[in-house]
């Protein structure tokens, strides 16, 4: 197969993706009168994160949903904070809540998480969705492994009885990843920093996540032809340009493209996911909280 077939191009489906949740917003707003909003948090001025929340405005905004930005500066207590999540918690024009991570030192991140309505937890990080999740029940899903999931659905179909690798266990990525592909019916190793013989356990994969945050560690060598590799990795490095830097991924792509079936690239392969899916909880939080029946996206 040649290399450019093999690419999943995450910025395409995540294009489409947002285009059907304008659709669902619209059948929302015209059957249901229902304006999906989204409360996104952020406090103090880290740059990435700015990027991040405009980003997120933006596309909510393109997608005919009602945006509500709070930006809190760098000094504010936990006790402000929880009052604010307290008050978009009850406002019935809030459907999804989303406080952008990191926090500053004097705030406790769990004490924030469990704070939010696990209804409006449209990253599905509150240890309720987590629970669901973990047992099949219907949960707000962390949106980069759901991102992740809905890639290999498109390209490979049905994932019953596939072999999955997941290397990284963070609570954002790796774990519900590892839920999400047990669903779909996959036999799942999840790896990390004390797995023994990690090359040889990745070579198993039929399906090989990689969400460690180490550039290039996962070789072409370490991967079974034709497996499907998705690499949710985003480190920056310095770039050829003096005093620049550029995004690589924690699977090294050539020698991978390589030999692999099918393989997201970085950066427009996880990363565009991650935003559209957000609106997509947001929809289908929007749903629920009105209980009508969840829309198709
Ligand atoms: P964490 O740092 O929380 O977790 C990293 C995981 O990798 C840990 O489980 C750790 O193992 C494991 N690990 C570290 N070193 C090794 C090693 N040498 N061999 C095997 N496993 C190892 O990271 P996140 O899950 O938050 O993020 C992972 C990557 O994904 C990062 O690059 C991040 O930027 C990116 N990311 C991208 C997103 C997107 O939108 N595309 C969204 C979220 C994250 P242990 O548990 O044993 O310490």
């Amino acid at each position: 197969m040649a290399e450019n077939e093999k690419m999943i191009d995450g910025k395409a489906f995540a294009d489409a993706l947002r285009s059907r949740i304008g659709d669902a917003v619209n059948i929302l707003k015209s059957v249901h009168e229902i304006t999906p909003g989204l409360a996104v948090i952020l406090v103090g001025e880290d740059p990435a994160s700015q990027v991040y929340i405009r980003n997120k405005a933006r596309q909510t905004i393109a997608c005919g949903m009602e945006s509500f930005e709070y930006r809190l500066p760098a000094e504010t207590s936990q006790a402000d904070l929880l009052t604010l999540i307290a008050k978009l918690n009850s406002d019935n024009a809030v459907h999804g809540i989303l406080v952008q991570l990191p926090l500053p030192d004097q705030i406790e991140e769990q004490a924030v998480i469990d704070a939010v309505d696990p209804k409006k937890d449209v990253d599905g990080f509150h240890v309720v969705n987590t629970g669901r999740l973990a047992t099949g029940a219907p949960a707000m899903v962390p949106c980069t492994p759901l991102g992740c999931l809905m890639l290999l659905q498109d390209r490979l179909g049905d994932l019953s009885g596939l072999e999955a690798v997941i290397v990284g266990r963070s609570n954002i990525v790796g774990k519900p990843m590892a839920a999400l592909l047990t669903d779909a019916n996959c036999t799942v190793t999840l790896a990390h920093s004390r797995t023994r013989d990690l090359p040889q356990v990745c070579r198993r994969a039929d399906i090989l996540v990689a969400a460690v945050g180490r550039p290039k560690m996962i070789r072409g060598d370490w991967i079974k032809p034709g497996a499907a590799v998705i690499d949710v990795g985003i480190n920056r490095v310095p770039a050829a340009e003096e005093g620049k830097t550029r995004i690589i991924g924690d699977v090294a792509f050539g020698e991978a493209a390589k030999v692999a079936g099918a393989i997201t690239p970085v950066p427009g392969g996880v990363g565009p996911m991650t935003i559209a899916v957000l609106l997509r909880n947001t929809v289908i939080a929007a749903c629920r909280q009105a209980r009508i029946e969840e829309l198709v996206i």
